[in-house]
């Protein structure tokens, strides 16, 4: 029960590890950025070069007007400094695979610092409100029940 609040307090956020730009800053109407701040941010960060930003945003992003045309699609890559839309697409999919990477990393980071607490006990299922035993064998996580924590049985007098 108490780890939500602990959570709120102390965000895995870019903040945390010395970002000083803030979302404010970066989108003159925070309800509607355009992509053109965001192409400018992504590329102000040490993952993505320009065109991968530009790729990015106007590829797997998907929330400009979609080119269903393959000419129009040439056409517009070609006016960006593409050579041609397959070159835009290995772009594209390079810059995809490095977001997947920066997400990935504040996963990791917050499942690191905020592990989830087991729900129940595996033996009877009662809810164990963040307290729990893990045996070394048998079932896991175990309620103080289940996993024998007596004191009189353990120190009998
Ligand atoms: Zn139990």
């Amino acid at each position: 029960m108490p780890d939500k609040p602990i959570r709120e307090q102390f965000q895995t956020d870019s903040q945390r590890y010395g970002n000083e730009k803030t979302i404010e800053e970066t989108f003159s109407n925070p309800y509607h950025p355009l992509d053109n701040e965001l192409k400018a941010a992504l590329e102000d960060t040490a993952l993505l070069s320009g065109p991968e930003a530009f790729a990015f945003v106007w590829g797997p992003l998907g929330t400009s007007p979609v080119m269903t045309e393959e000419e129009m699609a040439e056409q517009f890559v070609q006016r960006h400094g593409f050579e041609s839309l397959s070159e835009f697409k290995e772009v594209a999919a390079r810059a995809r695979e490095k977001v997947a990477d920066a997400i990935w990393i504040y996963e990791l980071i917050d499942a690191y610092r905020f592990p989830d607490f087991p729900e129940e006990c595996a033996e009877c299922g009662r809810s164990l409100g963040g307290m729990w035993v893990e045996p070394d064998d048998g079932p896991s996580p175990l309620c103080r029940n289940c996993a024998d924590i007596d004191t009189e049985r353990h120190f009998p007098s």
